[in-house]
């Protein structure tokens, strides 16, 4: 590594004669080093949390009676926008530093607990604050069509979203991505493709939250607009995975959610990958539907619960994260020019990252060359 960027990778003598001068060399003793995990999707910015939903759920409830009662997102609108900015930072912070020791070196982070024009810009601008200051990079995206705001009318609320709120999240250049909630109950396909266009005219990428709990139409719709990624995918038809692919759509898995709600339907991440689609393994960390920023433990569940194998699982929350984020020739790969995040795990093989569960292997954590988190490596000769 020279000045934060990756010189070059691979077995010693080839790295060696890469190497010219001399570079600051330190022995990682035999252990793995594998790219920093890239997050491609969570809801980090948030107020409070719900383990009493989570006893709920435990006591037999599901996800969609709780947010009838009164739960669900609506509950962390309603924390979020009574909760003063330092103590959202503060738990802001307190979920990166548990990441970042995790080995996550990029993270998406959306807006989407505000659902006003005040609330999602103050979200957003909180967010930059993060970016600006902790180690993790972090990539905002605008969700201000996360849910309808209880008390406003829904064709008024898309309105707020097109008119108000994305001119102005683009002028104060506060997001990079705009995804919205396309779901049964949540926005149409029709809501969410004014939404998106609008987004697309002002100059930001486009995510869609697709197909999470049925075949609404959303990954379909990704496909058709070009979006850089539909996340979730529990239930999209094989049809509508080969639009995704045929568009060069990136296909973000969250099996956290999926463990966390126990929900039946699984994302058919074999036939992604049959079909030739770019597969990525991200958190979805959020209050509700997946209490857990572990990359580690999503890349086991890939294996485990989507068929993944342990090289596709470390590929999809790596190199594939950063290719959701428009990231693809940045990060998430260990290559002459990419940026240099990366971490070092006690473990003497990759196959053990998923297969040994439940536990941390890390060892240290660089970004851009430099060790933020773990212990210190000694300097070797
Ligand atoms: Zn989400």
């Amino acid at each position: 590594v020279r000045e934060g960027r990756v010189v070059a990778a691979g077995p010693e003598d080839d790295v060696r004669r890469a190497v010219t001068g001399t570079p600051d060399h330190r022995d990682a003793g035999g252990a793995l080093v594998l790219p920093g995990w890239v997050d491609a999707h969570t809801h980090l910015l948030f107020a409070g949390t719900r383990e009493d939903e989570f006893a709920m759920r435990a006591a037999g409830r599901s996800y969609a009676e709780i947010a009838a009662a009164g739960g669900g997102i609506h509950s962390s609108v309603r924390r979020f926008r009574e909760t003063p900015d330092e103590t959202i930072l503060a738990g802001a912070r307190r979920y990166l530093d548990q990441a970042l020791a995790l080995g996550t070196t990029t993270m998406e982070v959306k807006s989407g607990y505000g659902l006003s024009t005040d609330e999602e810009l103050r979200a957003l601008r909180l967010v930059k604050t993060l970016a600006g200051t902790h180690p993790v990079k972090i990539v905002p995206t605008f969700l201000g069509a996360h849910e309808i705001p209880r008390g406003v009318e829904r064709a008024a609320y898309v309105r707020a979203v097109v008119e108000e709120m994305l001119p102005r999240v683009a002028a104060e250049r506060l997001a990079e991505f705009c995804d919205v909630f396309c779901e049964q109950g949540v926005f149409t396909p029709e809501e969410s493709a004014r939404v998106l266009e609008a987004a697309r005219a002002l100059g930001l990428g486009l995510k869609l939250h697709a197909d999470e709990f049925g075949d609404t139409g959303g990954s379909r719709l990704a496909a058709r607009l070009g979006a850089v990624s539909a996340d979730h995918l529990h239930a999209t038809p094989l049809d509508a995975i080969r639009a995704l692919a045929a568009a060069g759509v990136v296909g973000v898995l969250l099996p956290g959610t999926s463990f966390f709600l126990d929900l039946p339907a699984k994302a058919r991440a074999r036939d992604m990958v049959g079909e030739g689609l770019p597969v990525a393994v991200a958190s979805d960390f959020n209050p509700g539907s997946c209490m857990s920023q572990s990359m580690p433990l999503m890349v086991s569940l890939a294996c485990v619960q989507l068929r993944l194998s342990p090289a596709e699982a470390l590929v999809a929350a790596t190199a594939n994260g950063a290719a959701a984020l428009g990231r693809g020739s940045r990060v998430g790969h260990l290559r002459p020019g990419w940026e240099a995040d990366f971490q070092i795990l006690d473990l003497p093989r990759h196959a053990l990252v998923p297969y040994h569960f439940g536990v941390s292997h890390v060892r240290a954590v660089f970004r851009d060359g430099r060790q933020v988190a773990g212990a210190p490596l000694a300097a070797a000769l």
